[in-house]
């Protein structure tokens, strides 16, 4: 009888991107078992009454969830909580794993963890979603597997500023006397301790990363494109929060031309442009991107047809493994820019390599959120807004300059340029300025991994995440 070969899992995809990378970082095998495995799995089964959206009856329902820390080189460790009836162990293992590396790629100092909760959260009204969020938290506090030093939950797929809300709020409520209680968890509302510009982190580090990806000259020629973001033809999969900042920031920002946008129920073309500004609204007033009036619809039948449309970029930003083993000869993009966690799957991934595909991975390229979490996360610590001591005093400074200059040179500097030279940074041009500092300089210093050691960008993020992790144990003396 032969052998019918399984499909590999999510983890055991992310384990084989690992194994690819080891080779190139010098470590010993101890060492990199260390670094590879997951260090806690904590897997959680409680019930809640829920009540049922169609008839309006409660019932009690059994919730699988869980919360599983990668690795505690650096504490606190870091990561979102996914609701989707997808979640399973496999699935938060590997994006959990996938934290550490992300951490580490942008020196945000955490080790990396992940949550899920196995319910479709469409399918629950608010009142049960927030008694879910806070029986979780409450499972979380008992076993001592949240906390602003030891870990810290964010949003992901199918949670938001809402969730985090409940978390903080649950968690300050059983641990009254802590002073930084607000930095167990980040992505809060604004006005419960989050942080300006954290929302659309993802997208625009997306944005920042794609950019830099395309200045490079010399990397675009061998795709046969011209440098630079503007008028490069994009495919956005999947409109949620990271779907829809990273295209709109693209569109306004980089000009790059939105040819086609895709979720669940369909996709939408127009080898014109997209009107993301406008697709926003449309879906946010009729729930669903099919609304939007000025494209070509295809229906939920043909959505998977969206990734295989020609184009220049492609951003796969929903879920893992979209990107496989079926589909990926078609894949006709000449950039795979992955916003979501995983949306290659290693199989697939050797196929497009050996079509010269340039794929910027997730490891990198959506650390844009956790990036801005560590700063939400310092805000919290501080207990002050950024921005707050020094803004007046810089544009004192700005001012009195100019007025020094006007003085010695006689003439009057023009008052546009005079405004936004004065101008102090707020919070939210502190973030964004932290954001792209970050994602710049991470992705140069991956491209030059990939140079020297001739291998893809994948291989050189995950050679350099192991490496700056593996620094970190043997700094601790138990490895040598
Ligand atoms: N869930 C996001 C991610 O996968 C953000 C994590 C965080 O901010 O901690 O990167």
């Amino acid at each position: 009888m032969s052998k019918v070969k399984k499909t590999l899992t999510f983890y055991e995809s992310v384990e084989n991107y690992f194994e690819k990378a080891a080779p190139h970082t010098g470590l010993e095998r101890g060492l990199l078992d260390q670094i590879r495995v997951c260090n806690a799995v904590y897997a959680i089964r409680f019930p809640v009454e829920v009540r049922d959206k169609k008839t309006g009856a409660l019932r009690v329902q059994v919730i699988e969830a869980y919360r599983v820390q990668h690795s505690h080189h650096r504490l606190p460790t870091k990561g979102g909580i996914r609701y989707s009836n997808h979640v399973n162990q496999d699935e938060v293992m590997a994006l959990a794993t996938l934290m550490s590396y992300k951490c580490a790629i942008v020196h945000v100092p955490f080790g990396g963890a992940k949550g899920g909760v196995r319910i479709n959260p469409w399918d629950y009204d608010e009142e049960t979603l927030e008694k879910i969020t806070r029986r979780y938290t409450y499972e979380l506090v008992r076993r001592n597997f949240i906390g602003p030093s030891i870990d810290v939950p964010a949003p992901d797929y199918g949670t938001g500023q809402r969730e985090m809300a409940w978390i903080y709020d649950t968690y300050r409520t059983l641990r009254e006397n802590e002073l930084d209680a607000a930095g167990c968890v980040t992505g809060k509302p604004v006005n419960q301790f989050g942080i300006r510009g954290r929302t659309e982190a993802t997208g625009r580090g997306v944005f920042y990363g794609l950019r830099q990806a395309c200045d490079h000259a010399e990397d675009m020629k061998k795709l046969g494109l011209e440098p630079g973001i503007a008028g490069k033809k994009v495919v956005i999969q999947g409109f949620g929060n990271v779907g829809s900042y990273s295209a709109q920031i693209a569109q306004e920002e980089g000009d790059a031309v939105i040819i086609a946008v895709g979720e669940a129920d369909g996709y939408i073309y127009n080898e014109k442009g997209i009107n993301v500004q406008k697709l926003i609204q449309v879906k946010a007033e009729t729930g669903s991107i099919m609304n939007y009036a000025d494209a070509k619809k295809f229906p939920k039948e043909e959505r998977g047809h969206v990734l295989e449309l020609e184009c220049d970029i492609l951003i796969p930003a929903a879920l893992e493994e979209v990107i496989n083993i079926n589909n990926a000869k078609n894949i006709k993009a000449k950039i795979i820019a992955e916003a979501a966690n995983g949306p290659v799957t290693s199989p697939a991934e050797e196929i497009l390599l050996k079509k010269g595909t340039l794929i910027i991975p997730d490891v990198y390229l959506n650390a844009g959120g956790v990036t801005v979490s560590y700063f939400e996360w310092l805000k919290n610590l501080s207990h002050m807004r950024f921005g707050r001591m020094d803004k007046r005093y810089r544009a004192q400074g700005r001012e009195d300059m100019i007025a020094l200059i006007e003085q010695m040179t006689g003439r009057k500097a023009p008052v546009e340029i005079v405004s936004k030279f004065v101008k102090g940074a707020d919070e939210v041009d502190l973030v964004r300025s932290g954001l792209e500092e970050s994602m710049i300089n991470a992705y140069n210093f991956t491209r030059n991994i990939q140079k020297e050691k001739n291998i893809d960008l994948r291989t050189a993020a995950f050679v350099n995440a192991i490496q700056l992790i593996g620094q970190d144990y043997q700094s601790m003396g138990i490895f040598p």
